[in-house]
């Protein structure tokens, strides 16, 4: 048990199979209280359900600065001050840069980056009270190696501009005790690829990556577990790359 007494806030982990879900059943299995923030109220009413008492839902836009400082106020107001933020809440568009409108551009911005912009910002003076606190960025190799598989330009640069925020807040707030790290997966099956891929691009992908396979959620919940805990006590301003080989630096 490596979460114990441990309150962590997840955004995006409403979705069944996604990334965020798998991390908040792997901090519950390692003891900690987890608030679910995510827009879809369904999704994310269901996902509290089935992850037990310990799992808290918190309905809430990234995107807004409102809804964001509402959420984390209530967070803290319910379960205390928070020892992990995971900005996990993303959104993609498999388009190139002739199709991608002004409305596309700021809306894969808005959710990546400025909703761990705001995030972050929210319970920061929370974390520098009480001394403590491990922020952790959902990046991805697109960021590393100027596109990952499905995503456009706009997406690599918001995934971009999110370890930009992580090393300034690393810097920024290391003395006062605070951790700030991201994880960049590469491909991994979760509802945001689901279906818009066919068997044979499927089979090209999986070929094309060294591990020859594809990443499950938990393989990246495991990286976030770590960063979350003890074990990663002395890494701040740090990328874990969890892609299989699919890049190397
Ligand atoms: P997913 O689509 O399964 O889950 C994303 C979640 O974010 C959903 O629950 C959705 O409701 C929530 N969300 C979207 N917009 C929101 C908003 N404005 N406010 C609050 N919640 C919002 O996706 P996933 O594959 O689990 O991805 C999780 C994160 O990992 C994302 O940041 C994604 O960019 C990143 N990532 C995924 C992959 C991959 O291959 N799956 C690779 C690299 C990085």
């Amino acid at each position: 048990m490596l979460l114990n007494d441990h309150i962590a806030v997840i955004t995006g982990a409403a979705s069944p199979r996604g990334i965020g879900r798998a991390t908040a059943e792997l901090f519950l299995e390692h003891g900690a209280t987890v608030a679910v923030l995510d827009r879809d109220r369904e999704a994310l009413e269901a996902t509290c359900r089935e992850l037990g008492e310990r799992a808290h839902a918190y309905v809430c836009d990234v995107t807004d600065w409102e809804s964001v400082q509402g959420a984390i106020e209530s967070v803290v107001a319910r379960l205390g001050v928070p020892h992990t933020l995971v900005n996990n809440a993303g959104i993609t568009q498999p388009k190139g840069l002739l199709e991608i409108e002004e409305g596309d551009f700021d809306a894969v911005m808005a959710v990546n980056l400025k909703g761990a912009f705001f995030c972050s910002k929210a319970l920061m003076p929370h974390l520098t009270r009480a001394g403590r606190g491990s922020i952790v960025n959902m990046s991805s190799v697109s960021a590393e190696r100027g596109g990952g598989i499905f995503g456009g330009p706009h997406y690599s640069a918001a995934k971009s501009g999110m370890l930009g925020l992580m090393r300034a807040l690393a810097r920024n707030h290391a003395a006062d005790g605070i951790r700030v790290n991201a994880v960049a997966p590469g491909f991994i099956e979760t509802d945001i690829t689901a279906g818009k891929l066919t068997e044979a691009q499927h089979r090209q992908i999986r070929e094309s990556i060294p591990m020859q396979r594809t990443g499950r959620p938990l393989d990246v919940a495991r990286i976030c577990l770590f960063l979350a805990s003890e074990l990663s006590e002395y890494v701040t301003g740090e990328v874990i790359d969890v892609n299989g080989g699919m890049h190397i630096d």
